[in-house]
């Protein structure tokens, strides 16, 4: 068997998504996820002007060869455009190999570890009643664990507010130029511990809280609010510092036990060495999608797993549902899979991308069709071309850039 065609598709049904389709000489259709929101058209180019041609002919069977024959045959290492394609590659190799064996990509990786992957969700309100009654409407739709971002009095358009029916991410969406936001680290750090306090108080201890400080802060600064929010017993306090610098976390590690999860913006297991080594980090976050693929994520868990860092791997909705899939197949096996971050797509991205996965009780489960089990709707994405839109851009109150 030989790969035979290689076609990348970007549609736009309510968000960009880029999905690379490989068909084999036996006709087996293989899908992979490519999408890097704000830049999907770069990864579009590297996979049809480059990657594609020189797929044409290769044994689909031999992953890790082909996985190794990008990586180390571009010269040009890592870097989010790079390792979105490959990943998308190595997505659609696995999608074929466990279609050829009549099997579930899970089954491939070692089987089930466990019934379902534990989901959390996202809760968000501009004001503390917004937020309870977000948290409310997640708890209602069965999730067992909830990541709550809350507004900070004086400042407008936080991140993590999204629009009123908690399905998509981005807070405006398209346009030629990113939204902008203000963003102010004092009031923030002011205010957040209430909010955690507000909401122990009104949900109880058991619930599993999650919080998200976006790259936001300085060592020291997320060292206080680690210090400050561990009362409220949080499952995890995530992306406190810049993640291009590891060692950052060394000062945090040094002055709170609230556990820490960074990888979100990793693409390599040379992002993540130095805080799985020192154990720097309870849950690495890295997508399957922008690290690599599974065959690279895998071999970062099983790394993980020698430390006793567990998954938390990132899965928001400009993940597609393959992607999405990919790294449910891969919780089901992982023995250190610790929680899956799930946003539910919007019903068209759903009739899109028809999906074996499903949502059940709090957990997710990637289903038993073979592959991994996504069927892509090829006509009816092709009515939805791409829009340009970017994340938005932060900024300080006197005007200066900061981490979004
Ligand atoms: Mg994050």
């Amino acid at each position: 068997m030989k790969i035979e065609d290689v076609q990348v598709i970007v549609s736009s049904p309510t968000r960009n998504f880029v999905t690379l389709k490989i068909r084999t000489s036996d006709g087996v259709i293989g899908l992979g996820d490519a999408t890097l929101n704000g830049r999907e058209l770069a990864v579009a180019s590297y996979l049809r002007d480059h990657i594609g041609p020189l797929l044409i002919a290769r044994d689909p069977s031999q992953i890790e060869d082909t996985w190794n024959y990008l990586y180390k045959g571009a010269y040009w290492r890592r870097g989010p455009v790079t390792m979105a394609a490959i990943a998308a590659v190595d997505m659609a190799l696995w999608d074929i190999k466990g279609k050829v064996a009549g099997l579930p990509v899970y089954q491939l990786l070692g089987g089930a570890s466990r019934e379902g992957c534990l989901a959390y969700t996202h809760a968000t309100g501009a004001d503390m009643p917004e937020l309870i009654d977000s948290v409310h409407r997640q708890l209602e739709l069965g999730y067992r664990a909830i990541r709550a971002q809350s507004g900070v009095p004086g400042l407008d358009g936080v991140y993590g507010i999204g629009r009123s029916d908690d399905v998509d991410y981005e807070p405006a969406g398209r346009g030629a130029r990113p939204s902008e936001e203000t963003w102010d680290t004092s009031a923030y750090l002011r205010h957040i511990p209430s909010v955690f306090e507000q909401l122990r108080n009104q949900f109880g201890h058991e619930l599993p809280l999650l919080h998200d400080a976006h790259h936001r802060l300085t060592p020291q600064q997320a060292a206080r609010l680690g210090k400050d929010l561990e009362p409220y017993d949080l499952f995890w306090l995530e992306d406190v510092t810049p993640a291009e610098n590891p060692s950052a976390l060394r000062l945090v590690r040094q002055h709170t036990t609230i556990p820490l999860a960074i990888g979100e913006v990793f693409n390599s297991i040379w992002d993540a060495e130095l805080l799985l080594r020192e154990q720097l980090i309870d849950f690495i976050r890295c997508a399957i999608v922008h690290a690599g693929g599974i065959t690279h994520v895998r071999k970062i868990w099983s790394m993980a797993e020698l430390y006793q860092v567990r998954t938390g791997s990132h899965g928001p909705s400009d993940v597609s549902p393959i992607g999405l899939a990919a790294a449910l197949h891969m919780g089901l096996s992982a023995p250190n899979f610790g929680i899956q971050e799930h946003m539910r797509h919007q019903p068209l991205v759903d009739e899109v991308f028809r999906h074996a996965y499903r949502f059940d009780d709090g957990y997710l489960h990637p289903g038993d069709e073979p592959g991994l089990g996504i069927s892509l709707d090829e006509e009816l994405a092709t009515r939805y071309p791409y829009e340009c839109a970017y994340l938005p851009v932060a900024h300080l109150p006197d005007g200066t850039v900061h981490d979004w």
